[in-house]
């Protein structure tokens, strides 16, 4: 049999229904299934993704018998309206539109009017008695056939019209009369044959086979293209497309159109929210050409009418058990539905939408916790950007340049260029946008007084964005449209210069910087996201750790639902300015006593660190590392570096005194032989802690120490300690047996018992193939996927933003493997490294500590593959809790389906 392509819906029933999503398109399916309701919705039919998929696999061709199937529902349809097509006295006119099976707001084509022509225009005119609405149909119907489908610019009609509305001083189109109306669309057909070199298509049946081609031709437009990989749609989806007997708003005042949402898509809130135009059509709304009224006015102008779009709206809504967003249309004084659909909502509404809709009785709450997608929770915690005020900042050139979003939130501030004038100006009150070509861990201090980070170069876990996603700040990185002149303390970007002190607003969930402030609203822990968040916890089985650095993080953490945790970078504890000199002089020692001396001092700041985490983390398991970076890094910085080679050549070196110029001849030879070419690859992690033992054994004895003082106060410690950058069973033999001593000998010291694990993180290659060993010598597992991408893929994870666009755009990678876990590879030894280690020790925890343990798609992996624990930065926690809950509810889900099939 014959492939059915063509679906029709007419006079309250229809071949389709919601069930057929895949197959009709969101569009089509949904006004299947409306008709199928009673609904009042123009007859038409759906020409199936199937069809686009023949015609895509056959090079463009129609499928066979497509023709046939259309000319027959053509033939209903015109029975339906009792029209026909090319008509000269009834003329059936007719929207052909686009529909996915996901919705991609205006990414894909629509043609409204279609079926006029020099002939059928007369006879709407006469038919309808309104000469006016006939032209004003002709005119919007060459528009849009002949950008749609003849790839004419839109500009070039609207240029036209613009020029009448202006000679005949009037500012809206309806004020258009009917015989310029025709000269106008007189003017539209002779552009068309002078562009095209043809006259206008005057075939009805012609227009719709272009038509119908051009919708599926818009599946391939780079707008669309780019939409799908943003958002992750295959392209092999296809459009589908429907063929809708046209009702006009445009027939005067009894008419008109709109679009309304059964709640408020901004704060979730339920209320009617919608927008009317009287005597349009709907691309007028779309188009955003008039600005539309509020719908209050429809209820004054219409009470009838208002009343029935709300109840049909709520209705739809209780059908759909979800909030719709409606298209629909009055044509003298008869209301229309034209499209439903799920609507788009921001995160906040999409919370509260879901929490409503469990207290409604609507949805249940697993239900309630899959609406919600898990990266939105972002939007609630941090501050946000006013939409109308950025749109408006954008449309008048103000976007000065685009990164990478590395962390989300709205930051506004003085440009700044170095971390100390960060610090500096923050003192005095000033909020400052830290800009710099990338940072190193000594602007921390910097990045903390920042209200926002933008770095030039750098990927999505170069040291900025990793810093900035734990701090919370917005951050946007590998923004290279700027150059950053750091002498002249200004910086260029699309053609602009910008100097310090001057504000710049940041939006680090788009990566984009804007110049001037745009106006902010805060985000707030609301008690129905706190209630959503519980109802993550009740299905969830994974744990959720955070990372965090200080104890301020550590108590915010846990405000966000951390169950611990899962990693401590210790390094970060020594860049602060009374800290950093010990820890040069402990690198500068020279001799064992003074080594001694400069790491007890160290001892003491570590330990009251570890201390107050401790005590946040009261009852609560707390993962710390050893030292990871390289020595190096905490001697100088290559700027610093820079000037003392200058300072030792310039003739004042003549001049300075014997002491100093000694000091400064050591420091230059220290950092020449601790400079690494790979660092990344060099001296670091347990390497440092195996060739400086004492390093390793200062930090153990701060952890323990601490762990014992806050334990004698009555709390419950449960110290982890970590080993990074194992890769050999002799590294973890070794540093595990030296650390257990250290920690023993610390209890004994104190005559305290408390139980404290030893574990490693698993960031090299070779550590997963051999957890099996490893395993022998670790109570857990840590993956550190930031590194385990690093050397799984051979890119480094600071440079990698230079070629990472392009092999997006070339589809060589999905995704950005440092932010969405690549399960191809990396998730490959995470799973080998999980089954080796587990077959030594059954019970062995296995965490993950990587920027991925905040990513859905990524936690979701580490729930399928029975982590114990994902930790990321406080501020994902949420999404990480959510991520964890959908996982578990779609796995039993598939379980089921299984169990039944
Ligand atoms: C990692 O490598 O995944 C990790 C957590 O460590 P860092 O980012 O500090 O190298
Ligand atoms: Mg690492």
């Amino acid at each position: 049999m014959a492939t059915k392509y063509v679906y029709s819906f007419s006079g309250g029933k229809a071949e389709g229904s919601s069930a057929m999503r895949n197959l009709l398109g969101g569009k089509g399916c949904e006004l299947a299934e409306m008709t199928n309701l009673g609904i009042a919705v123009p007859p038409g039919f759906t020409i199936s993704t199937e069809a686009w998929a023949e015609y895509e696999r056959s090079g463009r061709q129609l499928p066979s018998g497509l023709r046939e199937q259309v000319t027959d529902a053509l033939t209903r349809l015109e029975a339906a309206t009792d029209t026909r097509l090319g008509d000269a006295e009834r003329p059936l006119l007719v929207s052909v539109r686009s529909g996915a099976r996901v919705s991609m707001p205006g990414m894909m084509e629509t043609v409204l009017n279609l079926g006029l022509n020099d002939k059928t225009v007369e006879g709407l005119a006469a038919w309808t008695g309104n000469e006016r609405f006939a032209w004003d149909c002709y005119r919007r119907f060459v528009t849009m056939f002949g950008t749609v489908v003849l790839g004419i610019k839109r500009e070039v009609f609207d240029e036209h019209l613009d020029g009448l509305k202006a000679r005949l001083h009037v500012k809206t189109d309806p004020e258009v009369p009917a015989d310029e109306l025709k000269k106008l669309t007189q003017t539209f057909l002779d552009i068309v044959s002078g562009r095209t070199g043809e006259p206008f298509p005057q075939d009805p049946q012609q227009q719709l086979e272009r038509a119908v081609r051009a919708v599926f031709d818009s599946w391939f437009a780079k707008k669309a293209t780019e939409y799908r990989r943003i958002h992750g749609i295959p392209p092999g989806w296809g459009t589908a497309v429907t063929v809708m007997a046209m009702v006009f708003g445009n027939l005067g005042e009894h008419s008109g159109t709109g679009v309304g949402f059964t709640r408020d898509p901004r704060t979730g809130e339920r209320r009617f929210y919608a927008e009317f135009l009287v005597n349009a059509q709907g691309e007028d709304v779309v188009a955003g050409i008039r600005t539309p009224e509020h719908i209050d006015d429809l209820r004054r102008r219409m009470p009838a009418i208002y009343d029935e779009l709300v109840a049909i709206a709520n209705r739809l809504e209780r059908h759909y058990k979800d909030m719709q967003d409606i298209e629909f249309t009055i044509q003298e004084g008869k209301l229309y539905l034209l499209q439903t659909r799920s609507g788009k909502r921001s995160g906040v509404a999409a919370v509260r939408v879901a929490v409503d809709l469990v207290r409604e009785s609507v949805i249940d709450w697993h239900t309630a916790l899959l609406r919600v997608r898990p990266q939105e929770l972002d939007q609630l915690l941090h501050p946000r950007f006013d939409s109308a005020d950025k749109e408006q900042a954008v449309a008048h050139d103000r976007l000065i340049a685009k990164g990478l979003p590395a962390a989300p939130g709205a930051a506004v501030g003085h440009v700044v260029f170095d971390a100390d004038r960060a610090v500096e100006w923050a003192k005095n009150g000033e909020a400052v946008v830290l800009v710099r070509p990338e940072t190193s861990p000594e602007d921390v201090a910097g990045m903390y007084a920042a209200q926002g980070i933008v770095t030039c170069r750098g990927g999505r876990t170069s040291h900025a964005a990793v810093v900035a996603v734990g701090m919370g700040k917005p951050c946007v990185v590998g923004a290279g449209d700027i150059a950053v002149d750091e002498a002249r303390r200004v910086f260029e970007a699309s053609g602009r210069i910008v100097r310090e002190g001057e504000v710049v607003s940041v939006d680090g969930g788009t990566g984009e910087v804007i110049l001037d402030a745009i106006k902010t609203i805060d985000g707030e822990l609301t008690a129905e996201f706190q209630e959503f968040l519980g109802w993550a916890d009740r299905v969830r089985t994974l744990g959720v750790r955070a990372n965090a650095d200080t104890p301020e993080d550590a108590v915010k953490a846990r405000g966000f639902g951390a169950e611990g945790i899962g990693l401590v970078r210790t390094e970060h504890m020594f860049f602060a300015p009374e800290r950093i000199p010990i820890m040069r002089e402990m690198i500068m020692a020279g001799d064992s006593i003074s080594r001694r001396a400069a790491i007890d001092k160290l001892l003491l700041f570590q330990r009251e660190d570890f201390i107050g985490i401790f005590r946040a983390m009261d009852g609560l398991p707390v993962t710390i590392r050893l030292l990871d970076p390289p020595l190096h890094e905490f001697l100088t910085t290559p700027k610093e570096y820079k000037e003392w080679i200058e300072k030792r050549a310039s003739l004042d070196a003549r001049d300075m005194n014997p002491a100093e110029q000694r000091i400064l001849e050591e420091q230059i030879a220290k950092y020449e032989a601790l400079r690494e070419a790979n660092p990344m690859l060099g001296h670091r992690g347990c390497r440092l802690g195996i060739t400086h033992p004492e390093i390793y054994g200062m930090q153990v004895r701060a952890i323990m120490e601490a762990a014992c003082m806050v334990s004698e106060q009555g709390a419950t410690v449960e110290p982890e300690i970590m080993i990074p950058l194992t890769g050999t069973v002799g590294e973890m033999r070794l540093t595990y047996e030296h650390a257990k001593k250290v920690a023993d000998g610390v209890l004994a010291e104190r005559g305290v018992s408390l139980k404290y694990l030893i574990g490693t993180m698993i960031e090299v290659p070779r550590a997963a193939l051999i957890a099996d060993k490893i395993a022998q010598f670790a109570d857990f597992f840590s993956f550190g996927t930031n590194d385990l991408t690093q050397m799984t893929f051979g890119y480094s994870r600071d440079d990698v933003a230079k070629f990472l666009p392009d092999y997006q755009r070339k589809g060589i990678l999905p995704d950005d493997p440092f932010f969405v876990l690549d399960e191809e590879g990396v998730g490959e030894l995470i799973k080998i490294g999980i089954d080796r280690g587990r077959r030594t020790r059954a019970d062995l925890k296995v965490g993950l500590c990587g920027e991925h343990g905040g990513e859905p798609s990524s936690v979701k992996f580490c729930d399928g593959v029975n982590m114990t624990y994902v930790s990321c930065s406080p501020y994902k926690i949420p999404i990480a809790r959510l991520s964890a809950a959908q996982a578990r509810i779609r796995a039993r889900e598939a379980s089921e389906a299984n169990a039944n099939a």
